[in-house]
């Protein structure tokens, strides 16, 4: 006669003895829960295949703990971002859109990525995103790559390897990370033409460098992280791309944030719309896929077609392709641009959150001053109050514009406001903010208004 199979036991008896193995200590209630629940629908998989003795064993306890080892131990986890600036390079840039966090999902198996679905022929992976591209900026041609820092090794590289590249002085930039642009010229196996000075460069300039026949490109850097003020000069680009026009030279312009939609945002005045960079005449236009256009890490090439040929055809581009994951989600970001400004601001957390005003974010510091001071009490110590706050577009778009919002200034009369925000930024969901007047200060902006109840169970477990 056949055996029963064991009896499970309840969840909340399993539970117990997660407690006991000193699990939910280790690794809180919630991880252990879903830990268990994936390890019991293995014990299904495995009955339902015949294997009807298949219980809570050692073997069961065994994979419950490896499976802690992984999503709960995560050390690149998810954060809350309350330091105010939107674009936190060191919190992962920006947060993508729900659809382009489905789109990598569901790519992340077998997917349609280097293949024709009509021929069943190889195809080509960035297909669609060139496509889109190109549809979104008003370019003829598109090419995505690893990141904006590639697109200008790979533009120079492919344009100019070998012969000379010209720049102005006010424009040999250093990005994070010691990105120096005469270190990627040179990089590239071309040599720098440096022309004008620190804070003034003429057409006449670009025009002399021009004469010399082994001049392959003009190369043109946005000014992300700083600014020059006072008496300063430069070309128009559109009379710049006349004069390259001229010589048969290629202009290119190495946009770094590369605003699709949102220009008219509070902050992003100074930032240039790629189109227009377009429209005046540039041959190649470089941006990022984790900034303004609020996507995965990419750098995005538009412009000519039969020089974005040339940058593709190049051996460098398939040193810096795309995971197909990436390309997913950067599709995804691309397919909502393509629906317009008004949907693109809705559905796009990095412009929804540069777009939010104080009038928006000074209820919900409200809200949340009203719901902590029930755990961190005046008679404790505790000094709650809503002010408000200057935040930033962050990744080098806008370094000096302010963004207006509120948020919430927290102090204790004894404790250190640095050991206060070590404990936020400890816990499970890490939680970063900023100090400010020797209080913590959590900038509303760059929280999604889902998470303000996470930041209130963060504020909550400081008491
Ligand atoms: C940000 C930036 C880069 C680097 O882009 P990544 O996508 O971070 O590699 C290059 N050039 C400019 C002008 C930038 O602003």
């Amino acid at each position: 006669m056949a055996e029963n199979p064991p009896r499970i036991p309840s969840m909340n008896e399993l539970l117990n003895t997660c407690e006991e193995r000193g699990l939910v200590e280790r690794w809180g209630r919630e991880s252990c829960g879903a830990a268990l629940t994936q390890a019991l629908e293995q014990i299904r998989a495995r009955r339902r295949a015949g294997e009807l003795q298949a219980g809570v064993d050692d073997d069961f306890w065994r994979r419950v703990s490896d499976l802690l080892e992984i999503l709960p131990a995560m050390e690149m986890c998810a954060a809350l971002n309350a330091t105010g600036v939107v674009l936190h390079t060191n919190l992962g840039r920006a947060p993508w859109p729900a659809e382009a966090r489905d789109a990598a999902a569901l790519a992340s198996g077998a997917a349609v990525c280097e293949i024709d679905r009509v021929t069943g022929q190889r195809g080509r992976r960035d297909a669609a995103v060139s496509r889109l591209l190109a549809q979104v900026t008003g370019a003829e041609a598109g090419l995505p790559v690893n990141n904006n820092a590639a697109t200008v090794l790979l533009a120079v590289a492919a344009l100019a390897r070998g012969r000379k590249v010209v720049v102005a002085r006010q424009e040999l930039v250093e990005i994070g990370g010691s990105y120096r642009m005469p270190e990627v010229i040179e990089a590239a196996g071309a040599e720098m033409v440096a022309i004008g000075t620190t804070n003034r460069v003429h057409l006449k300039d670009f025009a002399a460098a021009l004469q010399d026949p082994a001049v392959a490109c003009v190369l043109r850097v946005h000014p992300s992280n700083f600014r020059i003020v006072g008496f300063t000069k430069a070309p128009e680009m559109s009379e710049l791309a006349e004069l390259c026009r001229e010589h048969g030279v290629p202009l290119v312009y190495d946009l770094g944030s590369g605003v699709i939609h949102g220009e008219d945002l509070p902050g992003l005045e100074l930032e240039h719309p790629v189109r227009h960079s377009i429209d005046a005449g540039c041959d190649l236009v470089t941006f990022s896929g984790d900034k303004l256009l609020g996507g995965p890490q990419a750098g995005l090439i538009v412009g000519a077609a039969p020089l974005v040929e040339k940058l593709r055809s190049d051996m460098l581009t398939r040193c810096l392709r795309l995971d197909k994951t990436m390309l997913a989600a950067l599709e995804a970001v691309l397919r909502i641009h393509t629906l317009g400004e008004q949907a693109a601001r809705e559905r796009i957390p990095g412009l929804t959150r540069i777009g939010y005003g104080a009038a928006e974010l000074e209820p919900r510091a409200q809200a949340l001053l009203q719901a902590a001071a029930k755990a961190l009490t005046a008679s404790d110590g505790w000094s709650l109050q809503v002010i408000a706050t200057k935040g930033r577009v962050g990744s080098g778009a806008s370094p000096v514009e302010d963004l207006e919002g509120a948020g919430l200034l927290v102090s204790h009369h004894t404790h250190h406001a640095d050991d206060l925000a070590q404990a936020l930024r400890a816990r499970a969901l890490p939680l970063f903010t900023r100090i400010q007047d020797g209080a913590v200060l959590l900038d509303l902006r760059a929280i999604d208004p889902a998470d303000d109840s996470e930041l209130l169970a963060a504020l909550s477990s400081l008491a």
